[in-house]
């Protein structure tokens, strides 16, 4: 297959582990990697560029010299830096996206993934098992801002035809890079603290249950949506998605398993936590499941295993 795929927003953390998947499935050089900074980790394989998502003129240069067929798009302001500065959060999340749609469509893209998130859900929202359709009222900008990219995904398909196809990701736990200012990001930081000082200070209440995905199950489900025939796609705003939920208490039981000596303690009045009360603690993912046959393969103690060996030896954030 000769696709040609641009990644913009590459080095963050989901951006990292897709730009390894995508280039070992098309080949390094089918794969152009972009982000507004170098990248942090090195990657002598495949094309690089320094690109802003909000400046249009740099991004059309991009789309033509490399005249992709799929494009994904990843550069956001996440939920917790979201609430420290609402007004570029909004900026980067709506103008971004829109850039991206209209020359996607001037470009005759094929393909574009944009991902939304469980921030899409609010206080109203049904809080266990959220189904794909349901009252929405975000209250965080991040939130608005993705509820607003998925009717934006879902007119530009309807109106223009454009394929577009989105997951709403929960909370991602990984190891290769760092998270890049969630509300979720406790799940990532506790295992190098653990790793490090055999303590961690958690910004959540211990029994705030949220759901989360392993990186591995999340780029296996993001491959698995885009390769999917365009026939069997209900869903052009995004699809629920889910791997396992779970609560800092149980995550830190899990680790404990690991490392007897491990403690937690739980710090009060994080603004992280007023967030987190607003999000789903599981979801529905049924759709996902029926259409484009998701599965995830980790649960919570093989998320734990798998991070704590890989982060062993490794320097910690
Ligand atoms: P991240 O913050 O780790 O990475 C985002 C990347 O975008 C960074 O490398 C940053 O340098 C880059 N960027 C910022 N502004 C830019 C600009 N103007 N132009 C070009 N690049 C720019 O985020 P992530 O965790 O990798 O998330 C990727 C996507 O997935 C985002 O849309 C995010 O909302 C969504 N998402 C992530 C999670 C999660 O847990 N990580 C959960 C739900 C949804």
């Amino acid at each position: 297959m000769n696709e040609r795929i641009i990644i913009i927003g590459s080095n963050g953390q989901i951006g990292t582990e897709l730009a390894i998947a995508l280039r070992a499935k098309f080949g390094p050089q089918h794969v152009v990697t972009s982000d507004i900074r170098e990248p942090q980790l090195p990657d002598a394989e495949g094309p690089f560029e320094i690109i802003d998502v909000l400046d249009r003129k740099s991004l059309h240069t991009l789309f033509t010299k490399y005249h992709p067929t799929q494009v994904y798009l990843l550069a956001a302001m996440l939920s917790a830096t979201g609430e420290k500065y609402p007004r570029q959060a909004w900026d980067l999340n709506i103008n971004g996206l829109l850039n991206v749609l209209d020359l996607s469509l001037e470009y005759h893209v094929k393909r574009v993934f944009w991902p939304s998130s469980i921030a899409v859900f609010g206080p109203h929202s049904p809080k266990a098992n959220t189904p794909q359709y349901s009252v929405m009222d975000p209250n965080t900008v991040y939130g608005i801002s993705k509820l607003a990219g998925e009717r934006i995904c879902e007119y530009y398909h309807t109106r223009y035809g454009l394929d577009v196809r989105s997951i709403r990701y929960p909370g991602i736990i990984s190891w290769k890079a760092a998270p890049g200012g969630g509300t979720t990001d406790y799940a990532v930081h506790i295992f190098h603290e653990a790793l490090k000082n055999n303590r961690y200070a958690c910004f959540l209440s211990p029994h705030t249950a949220l759901p989360m995905l392993y990186m591995d199950d999340a780029i296996r489900g993001t491959l698995a949506l885009m390769d999917a025939p365009t026939e069997a796609l209900s869903i052009r705003s995004s699809y629920n998605l889910t791997g396992v939920s779970f609560t800092p208490a149980m995550l830190a039981d899990e680790i404990r398993k690991h490392l007897s000596e491990f403690t937690i303690t739980y710090e009060e009045n994080d603004p992280r936590q007023a967030i987190a009360d607003t999000w789903p603690n599981s979801i529905d993912d049924t759709v996902a499941q029926r259409e484009w046959g998701w599965k995830p393969r980790f649960n919570l103690s093989q998320i734990t295993e798998d991070m704590l060996k890989n982060l062993k030896g490794k320097n910690t954030i």
